[in-house]
């Protein structure tokens, strides 16, 4: 993983927002607030605007200024969220031009860690973390199986996308959706589809530069 596959995974990450804001907002128009198509397409804009101005010169630079701008713009309980993603990101990947299919997992793994310290989900609260937990878990299996990194994320796209599918049978217990109790039953949860997103941006960008 280098500084151009990161800044290709972003790039990635806001054609894919863009493409599927309404999807998103209305997903969250059925158990939300119908805003998370918008809130991410208008924070992911924000990121490639500075990506394409002021491009930061190494990963971590670039993680904590998405972290930054995603905190700033985006607005609703998932800014923050994805925000502390990025800013944890930032201090695991360091300096160096490229880090290792490992390394790179680590710091997936430390910015999933401070989503769950700063929105306090568990397993089934039908969050962004329930897509998110499960494409990590896959990526750590396929990287210790041997499989190289577009490999790897290919799984972990999977994996996430089987976590979103899953939250549609389950009780949200944080964020808006919680209000609804038994009523969010049977609809897929809008932060966990546009985590499946990411991880699925991630994928196709390792894929396409390696
Ligand atoms: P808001 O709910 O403030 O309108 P968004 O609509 O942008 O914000 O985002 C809603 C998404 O945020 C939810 O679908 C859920 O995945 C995620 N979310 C909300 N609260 C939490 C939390 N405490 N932990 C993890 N994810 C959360
Ligand atoms: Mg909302």
């Amino acid at each position: 993983m280098d500084l151009s596959t990161l800044t290709a995974w972003l790039r990635e990450y806001a054609r894919l927002i863009d493409e599927n804001a309404q999807h998103l907002t209305d997903l969250d128009a059925a158990i939300g607030d119908a805003d998370h198509g918008i809130n991410m397409q208008r924070g992911m804009s924000a990121v490639v605007t500075q990506i394409d101005e002021a491009p930061p010169a190494d990963m971590a630079g670039l993680c904590k200024q998405v972290g930054m701008t995603l905190v700033k713009s985006v607005g609703g309980a998932s800014g923050p969220l994805y925000g502390t993603f990025f800013l944890r990101m930032a201090p695991a990947l360091g300096t160096d031009d490229t880090v290792s299919a490992s390394d790179f997992a680590k710091a997936l793994r430390a910015g999933v860690d401070g989503v769950v310290q700063r929105g306090r989900a568990e397993a089934n609260d039908k969050t962004m973390f329930d897509a998110l937990a499960p494409a990590l878990d896959a990526l750590d299996a396929a990287l210790e199986g041997d499989t190289d990194l577009p490999g790897a994320l290919a799984a972990a796209a999977t994996a996430a996308e089987k976590g979103r599918d899953a939250t549609e049978s389950m009780i949200a217990r944080k964020g808006r959706a919680s209000y609804l109790g038994q009523r969010s039953v049977g609809h897929i949860d809008p932060g966990a589809t546009s985590a499946a997103m990411l991880i699925a941006a991630a994928a196709t960008a390792a894929g396409s530069t390696s």
